[in-house]
């Protein structure tokens, strides 16, 4: 039996979808790394009650560390603290010296900013950021707000809590001193080796892999696999103990054999890592003109750090004259096939590489919907080229879904169709 720990994410923000949760998915990562498994991560909203019920259920499915993150500012809505403390059994006390090392935070942080308060509204608020269940050790602030250790009271059983800020930065920022923190070291003693790998599968149906997984079933004992379908990509993600490493080995072998050039990344590498490092390695530089992706996939060529050096720029031509004007396409050419066509988007791809003076090109047009569509061109259908030095990949797909979908998957399709005129 290894570590677990369970995770209660406050914030009516995050409850109620405006803010999506950053914290939950961090220390989910951060613990496996250290080879803690997660039991349950549980959002509740800025309700005392909530928050009590949360952490009365995670303490009652006997996890070896209970985290919070959130509701620790100064104001009424922030309540984890008393919350906690209430529940740990350990009533809250004021820490003057903790108070002093705040205020000289907040009265910092206003004069840095130009702010004026009322003195007694921020030494209200300080005071109440200072109040520390008795017995709970501090976690020095990275903003204002400070974490907590809160052990149970004696006498009573149950996981420690450990009490996290909300701001994603300066949770980050107070892991390694709460991993250095004794309480919680201690907690998490029966700590165990969790190793993770990711296979991605392009082009492959559900029904087929678990069809495979079936087959494979007798050999897969201790090894955790779980699947997702993300726009078009079959990601398959194992997590097992050191002693499973001979069985991973194993389905990593079978997966290869059986699904050969679909299965594009054994090692977890994503498409994006594959084509940047592709056109890196070769020296090759690209460029794109889009229509219906409205620049989404220059968008995605540049989220990498260092993609100045293999993208050149993007064109976005929206409308025909746009196209006309901006991309060069033929008037002639666009009155004769439509804007959406296989003309158009492989001159797309040829003027974006010459026009920009990439080695590669990539053109999309499409109907991305809702309306706009057809009998003989239905929304959903794109037209894609990818050109380059060692030829060109035309593609015509229609794509199921909704606005969002159609353009979402012709990015990702346009990065495999990249992959394959890059690495194939
Ligand atoms: P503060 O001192 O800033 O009030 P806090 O610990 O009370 O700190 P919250 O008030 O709960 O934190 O959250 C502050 C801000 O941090 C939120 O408005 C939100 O933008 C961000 N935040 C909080 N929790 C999360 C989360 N789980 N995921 C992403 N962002 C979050
Ligand atoms: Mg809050």
């Amino acid at each position: 039996m290894g570590a677990h720990a369970g995770i209660v994410v406050t914030g009516t923000e995050v409850l109620t979808g405006r803010v999506t949760d950053r914290n939950g998915p961090w220390l989910a990562e951060a613990l496996r790394q250290l080879g803690v498994d997660v039991a349950h991560v549980l959002v509740v909203g800025d309700r005392l009650a909530d928050l009590r019920s949360a952490l009365l259920f995670l303490a009652g499915t006997g996890v070896d560390l209970v985290i919070t993150s959130g509701g620790l500012g100064p104001t009424a809505d922030d309540l984890t603290t008393e919350v906690v403390g209430d529940v740990q059994g350990r009533p809250s006390v004021l820490d003057p010296e903790l108070e002093r090392r705040i205020h000289a935070i907040v009265t910092g942080l206003m004069s840095r900013r130009g702010w004026h308060l009322h003195p007694e509204a921020t030494a209200a608020g300080v005071r109440k950021q200072a109040m520390v269940p008795a017995g709970a050790a501090v976690l020095e602030p990275i903003g204002t707000a400070p974490g907590l250790v809160v052990p149970v009271a004696e006498g009573r059983s149950g996981p420690p809590v450990l009490v996290l800020p909300g701001p994603p930065a300066e949770l980050q920022g107070m892991w390694p001193a709460a991993l250095a923190d004794p309480a919680v070291h201690q907690a998490l003693h029966r700590r165990t080796e969790i190793r993770q790998q990711t296979l991605r599968l392009w082009n492959t149906p559900e029904s087929e892999l678990a069809a495979t997984l079936r087959h494979l079933e007798p050999g897969l004992g201790g090894l955790e696999i779980t699947t997702c379908l993300r726009g078009g990509e079959l990601e398959v993600v194992t997590r097992y103990g050191p002693a499973e490493q001979p069985a991973y080995d194993a389905l990593a072998a079978a997966m290869q054999r059986a699904y050969g050039q679909a299965l594009f990344s054994p090692d977890g590498r994503t498409v994006d890592d594959i084509v940047a490092d592709a056109l890196q390695q070769r020296h090759l530089t690209i460029a794109t003109a889009e229509s219906c992706t409205g620049g989404l996939l220059a968008g995605r060529l540049t989220d990498r750090a260092g993609a100045s050096g293999w993208v050149q720029g993007g064109l976005v031509v929206y409308s025909d004259m746009a196209k006309r004007d901006l991309a060069g396409v033929p008037a002639e050419l666009l009155e004769r096939v439509g804007a959406v066509s296989a003309e158009v988007a492989l001159a797309l791809a040829e003027e974006a590489r010459s026009r920009l003076g990439a080695d590669v090109g990539v053109g999309i047009t499409g109907i991305a919907g809702p309306g706009g569509g057809s009998q003989d061109k239905p929304v959903g259908l794109v037209h894609l080229c990818v050109v380059g030095p060692s030829g060109r990949l035309p593609k015509r797909v229609e794509l199921p879904g909704s606005r969002d979908d159609v353009r979402a998957r012709s990015v990702t399709l346009a990065m495999h169709m990249l992959r394959e005129l890059l690495t194939g």
